[in-house]
């Protein structure tokens, strides 16, 4: 019996989420940490296809098929219809959050862009409207964001939006309850780990691709084992546990 199967009580129900933000051509000091060139990202497509591990748009594990991968992609930035479309044609379809109030401005998707995700079989979910974290809106812009949100990117596409990423993770209280009113069925965190869980579906939580957790091997470790490396797992720990001045720079470290 696998590391797999033990942890999952003998289902190996279990999804490794992937949180990926723009896939540029060329990474340099310039571009922001989170992004991840496109060379390594097709090395990590493909090596996730030689695993045989099946690539999934619904997130919420299912013991029927086991341990599966979703590649989820934040923001809606232009650089996603390039890769949606490559993606598409080797059989891979993604979940792309989009920020809807975004549409259609400089370095975004368009609204034409967004409608083609759909098309190429893609899963659309919201990332709000003009990508504002919801700990920072008063209480009735909350609920907008979730509502109108969905009701813009659903005028662009064929499938209904009922997955929600909340711009850096965050939270707020009744959030949940929130969500569900207002038609979403789950939520994906920023918090490091597989989902293996059902009943965290709205905090469900994943593995950023980055160039530095390429590079450190983690996120090809994490779909293998369908686990988090307990170096991962603290480091990952310590970050959270540290003021926010401290965190970023320790990120800028880290990513060097
Ligand atoms: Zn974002």
């Amino acid at each position: 019996m696998t590391a797999v199967h033990r942890r999952n009580g003998g289902r190996g129900a279990a999804t490794c989420l992937l949180m990926v933000h723009r896939v540029v051509d060329r990474v340099d000091r310039a571009v922001r940490d989170h992004d991840t060139g496109s060379e390594s990202f097709f090395r990590l497509v493909e090596e996730l296809q030689a695993s045989g591990r099946p690539f999934t748009t619904d997130p919420s594990p299912d013991p029927g098929s086991g341990a599966s991968i979703a590649l989820t992609f934040d923001d809606g930035t232009a650089d996603h219809m390039a890769v949606a479309e490559a993606l598409a044609g080797r059989g891979i379809r993604a979940i792309f959050f989009v920020s809807a109030a975004l549409v259609g401005e400089p370095g975004y998707l368009d609204e034409a862009g967004v409608t083609r995700l759909s098309e190429l079989g893609h899963r659309v979910g919201s990332h709000g409207l003009r990508h504002a974290r919801l700990d920072q809106l008063a209480a009735a812009d909350i609920d907008r964001e979730l509502v109108e949100s969905r009701s813009r990117l659903e005028d662009l596409t064929a499938a209904a939006v009922d997955l929600y990423a909340p711009v850096g993770g965050a939270g707020v209280p009744g959030l949940p309850a929130r969500l569900q009113q207002a038609g979403y069925v789950a939520s994906r965190s920023a918090r490091w780990g597989i989902h293996t869980n059902p009943d965290e579906r709205w905090a469900m939580p994943c593995l950023p691709v980055t160039e530095l957790t390429l590079r450190r091997g983690w996120v090809t470790d994490a779909a293998a084992t369908m686990r988090l490396s307990t170096r991962l797992a603290v480091l990952h720990a310590v970050k959270d546990a540290l003021p926010g001045g401290i965190r970023t720079r320790v990120r800028h470290a880290l990513s060097r």
